[in-house]
């Protein structure tokens, strides 16, 4: 017997449109009004490093010694829950039959198990928020009337961390967020953007973009095209004509933040759209 790992059709297509997230100290994120069923999962009784690794993480318990274990793991736009119960409640789940179990034979986790690293890195596939994985996560009201979107794009890999880099064919699935106000993060920003494979990258994002958006970074600021000008002036000098560098905020809505976040809105938009007709 093998852990076996189920997606749950059309879970994709629940984009939850609204959702609201609740915030505990820290500014993490505690809970949401509504979640999805992204897949379950069934553990055997048998030894695995899956089995151990997940085991370490439950409280005594909640463990199932001698038992197989049924997962259900939970989502929204920013978190990841696991529900654990047994595995005749899961095929149950999986058959149609009934919806998941609440109360005593069913008790919720946050987080998925280990999620990108360890034992289970290889059984729990990556998945985005949004089919294609691009879109809107969430909006946040930033400094000074400005807009900070939570987004999650596709990128070919060869140009993911290097814009003057060889495209590669092939496509990563990213998450990172921008500001209109200031249109931070810069392209040079590396940790303001990492590889989306689910919630936990979501909800990291999050934090940064949260972070922000309170100002507490102190980098909110419009910018003023100083560089721009510097740079168009000893450019001009040595060419012995006029050259001009587009404005940080043209740069920006061709090629960068903006235009990303621009696509991300029409995607939601359109997939929001398909979902009620
Ligand atoms: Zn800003
Ligand atoms: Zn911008």
């Amino acid at each position: 017997m093998s852990i076996t790992v189920v997606p749950v059709p059309q879970a994709h297509s629940n984009l939850l449109p609204g959702n609201r997230h609740q915030y505990g100290p820290n500014s993490r994120i505690v809970g949401a009004d509504m979640q999805r069923v992204a897949m379950t999962v069934v553990v055997p009784v048998e030894d695995s490093d899956a089995r151990a690794d997940l085991e370490r993480y439950l409280l005594e318990e909640h463990r199932r010694p001698g038992r197989p274990y049924g997962l259900a793991l939970l989502e929204t736009q920013l978190m990841g829950l696991m529900l654990v119960t047994g595995v005749e409640e899961i095929e149950a789940f999986r058959a149609g039959r009934v919806a998941l179990p609440v109360g005593p034979q069913a008790v919720v986790y946050g987080g998925w198990p280990s999620c990108g690293h360890g034992p289970w890195e290889d059984i729990i596939p990556a998945t985005t928020w949004h089919p294609g994985g691009v879109g809107v996560l969430d909006e946040y009201d930033g400094v000074d009337g400005a807009r900070v979107t939570l987004y999650e794009f596709t990128i070919d890999e060869g140009l993911a961390w290097n814009r003057h880099g060889t495209p590669t064919g092939k496509t990563l699935t990213m998450v990172s967020w921008h500001c209109d106000r200031c249109h931070l993060p810069y392209d040079f920003d590396l940790g303001e953007r990492m590889d989306n494979r689910g919630p936990d990258d979501r909800g990291w994002m999050s934090r940064n973009a949260r972070v922000h958006a309170s100002g507490r970074d102190g980098r909110c600021r419009p910018p003023t095209g100083e560089m721009e000008r510097v740079v168009a002036a000893v450019a001009s000098e040595m060419r012995g004509q006029r050259v001009e560098l587009p404005s940080p905020e043209a740069t920006c809505a061709a090629e960068e933040g903006c235009s990303r976040v621009r696509l991300a809105r029409a995607t939601t938009a359109r997939l929001l759209a398909g979902a009620t007709s």
